[in-house]
């Protein structure tokens, strides 16, 4: 690599960065100048893009011509819209896609009339006309203005796609610049005809492709530092979901929409699932366990006397009583069991996968621990709290949801009859 390189190099990630900041700034000022100046900048940079990456190849490293059309401006084009849509919600980011899709329509459609109108004139005016600049097959810019609509779509859902298994923000973010890159410049290169000769093919995708996912990676690294550095003030600073902190901030649209549909299922007391999430999981979780013909366990479980201790203690201790007590369950079960507060002083245990014996036993582990936590936790109370539990058990003794609440809900009756403190396994 000579210094040739170096300097096309670092030319081209100064265009780059020019670029980056100028869509960073112009997004970051949009509630004060609205968001046009963004879009119109945009706008522009689709000409270029066309125009630069007909002509304009510089060697960054030996034997890789990249143009600053398609690395640095295209690029551009997928981090504006990621920017958009990570910040914003999909809504925005609609509107500038269809911004960016008919701007190329209308491009293509100019482009072609132009080059028509070209043709019409003597050729001795036509030498004065620096025909690259307009130098376009109809198929290259069709092409282009495809797979540029079919690259902003996808960026978008493979990005969302990701941010189910890909939890650290940057990688999902080159993850899905890369794939749309790769994609575009195999379905570009192929479909525009722009490498006739079969042997430069190759050595174009090659070289287009580690150009483009070079400056794809410049890019995600300028979108996560914006978005953790800047963003995150500016955001915060519009109050807009301010209560909302830290890795939530970086939620897109529909994750924010998951998020809201779990606080939906929640207690906000004890933050466990609460009723109405059991009514939909249960029948759910009994049609798993069917399927692979595993026994499912359900725990109904309920405070003795609670009234008593509220009356003796007060409402707030009681509150307090029923938060340790959903620790504890919390801190007895597997990462695969349920634990939902049924309502009141009353919790509920799906077990996937267990039998009546192992069911029993962390109904037992239960009570031992909360017999020994509150104990150190608060002497006064120790031997005031106590549990009875009533425990039934799919696909044996019921085969669906409502059924197998109903058993073990009578039978934890059957240990207040008893006279509390008990679980109830049977009857
Ligand atoms: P038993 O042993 O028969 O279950 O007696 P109990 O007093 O626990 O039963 P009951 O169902 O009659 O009373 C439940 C009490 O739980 C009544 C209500 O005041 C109290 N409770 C329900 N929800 C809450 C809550 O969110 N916080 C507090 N502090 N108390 C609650
Ligand atoms: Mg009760
Ligand atoms: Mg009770």
């Amino acid at each position: 690599m000579g210094a040739s390189h170096i300097l096309q190099l670092s030319y081209m990630l100064t265009e780059a960065l020019f670029v980056g900041i100028i869509i960073v700034t112009l997004f970051s000022m949009r509630h004060k100048f609205g968001i046009a100046l963004l879009y119109i900048t945009l706008g522009t940079f689709q000409y270029l893009q066309a125009v630069l990456a007909s002509f304009l190849y510089f060697e960054i490293f030996p034997g890789l011509f990249v143009s600053p059309g398609s690395a640095v401006l295209f690029n551009a084009s997928l981090f504006a819209v990621l920017l958009i849509y990570i910040r914003e919600d999909v809504a925005e980011a609609r509107k500038l896609i269809y911004g960016l899709v008919f701007a190329n329509i209308t491009l293509t459609i100019f482009l072609l009339i132009i080059g028509s109108h070209i043709q019409g004139l003597p050729s001795e005016q036509v030498s004065h006309i620096p025909l690259q600049v307009f130098n376009f097959t109809p198929r290259i810019l069709i092409a282009g203005t495809l797979t540029l609509t079919a690259d902003v779509l996808l960026i978008i859902i493979i990005y969302e796609l990701f941010s189910r298994h890909i939890s650290n923000l940057f990688l999902r973010i080159y993850s899905a610049m890369a794939v749309v890159l790769i994609f575009d410049t195999l379905v570009f290169t192929t479909g525009s005809g722009i490498i006739s000769q079969q042997d430069q093919y190759l050595t174009f995708l090659i070289s287009a492709m580690i150009g483009k996912l070079l400056f794809g990676l410049f890019y995600s690294i300028m979108l996560i530092f914006y978005l953790k550095y800047f963003g995150k003030r500016e955001y915060v600073s519009h109050g807009k979901d301010s209560e909302i902190k830290d890795i939530f901030t970086f939620l897109t649209y529909r994750q924010k929409y998951e998020l809201l549909c779990k606080e939906i299922h929640k207690d906000h007391l004890t933050g466990l699932y609460n009723r109405g999430f059991l009514n939909e999981s249960l029948p759910r979780e009994l049609d798993k366990a069917k399927a692979n013909g595993d026994k499912t366990a359900l725990l109904m479980i309920d405070v003795d006397n609670f009234k008593s201790i509220n009356d003796v203690f007060g409402h707030q201790e009681g509150d307090r009583i029923l938060v340790f007590l959903a620790t504890v369950i919390t801190q007895s079960i597997r990462e695969m069991d349920l634990a939902c507060r049924y309502g009141g002083e009353e919790f509920s245990l799906i077990l996937p996968r267990t039998h009546i014996n192992s069911a029993v036993q962390l109904a037992e582990r239960i009570r031992d621990k909360l017999a020994l936590l509150s104990d150190s936790h608060k002497p006064a109370l120790a031997r005031k709290i106590t549990l009875t539990i009533g425990v039934a058990v799919a696909p044996e003794q019921a085969d669906n949801a409502e059924d197998l609440v109903c058993i073990a809900d009578k039978r934890l009756y059957i240990g207040k009859k008893r006279g509390r403190n008990c679980i109830v396994s049977t009857g």
